[in-house]
């Protein structure tokens, strides 16, 4: 047997838990994920997801919504931004992927997807998740604070808990403070990918984050342009 390459960068491959009761899809998905290199631990139900989460180092989830039991949203919910989670949509549904996000996960892959794909989703999460950045760097605008190397917000001395993606949004528009970010930028920089017209993806993820932070006039929307982080 030839093994696999590893898609992670260092030592052991990350391990990654596929939630799935559809058997095909879930050995697919499973396949999909093993030839790219990644340790895959696979479960049938929510219940079972958020037991066996707490067992192993699980590095990324890639959670089904329609599962018997406790659907994705709820598992989604009930991990709380603890790891990151690509959720997959049945269809190519807009009210899924907006509710998706909305309970925290990170990214979505809509069936049927192509291995390519969602290989693609995991890695850009992955990196995005495991990116260790400049040590204890702490970036200040007005009440916020952000702490790079401890992934942590506060605003008003208060801590302010983010999922991986909006902490990265965050930072990134505290990087150019002061200055427009344009939503196609934010797709490139934040998600890592650029498709045209999947900008109201970042729009619900720059509404949640407003309404985390509780100070909406922290990033100000510039009409026509995209945003602009100021104190
Ligand atoms: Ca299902």
């Amino acid at each position: 047997m030839v093994r696999p390459q590893r898609a992670y960068d260092v030592g052991v491959a990350a391990m990654i838990m596929v939630v799935e009761d559809e058997p095909n899809i879930g050995a697919l998905v499973r396949t999909y994920l093993q030839r790219a290199g990644y340790d895959v631990l696979w479960v049938r139900s929510g219940e079972d997801a958020l037991i066996e989460l707490r067992r192993h180092p699980i590095k990324l989830v890639v959670l089904d919504i329609g599962l018997p039991g406790i659907d994705g949203f709820e598992v989604c919910r009930r991990l709380g931004g603890e790891v990151p989670v690509i959720m997959l949509t049945a269809r190519d549904e807009e009210p899924d992927r907006v509710a998706g996000l909305e309970v925290g996960a990170d990214d979505y892959v809509s069936k049927p997807f192509s291995p390519r794909e969602l290989t693609a989703r995991v890695k850009a999460v992955l990196r995005r998740s495991g990116r260790a950045v400049g040590g204890d760097e702490v970036t200040e605008l007005g009440p916020l604070t952000l702490a790079r190397g401890a992934r942590e917000v506060y605003v008003d001395g208060r801590e302010v808990e983010l999922t991986q993606r909006e902490f990265d949004l965050l930072e990134y528009l505290l990087r150019n403070a002061g200055k427009v970010v344009t939503r196609d930028q934010l797709l490139e920089s934040v998600w890592g990918f650029l498709t045209p017209g999947e900008t109201r993806t970042v729009e619900v993820h720059v509404a949640q984050l407003r309404k985390k932070l509780g100070r909406p006039d922290l990033i100000k929307t510039v009409r026509g342009l995209g945003y602009k982080a100021s104190g």
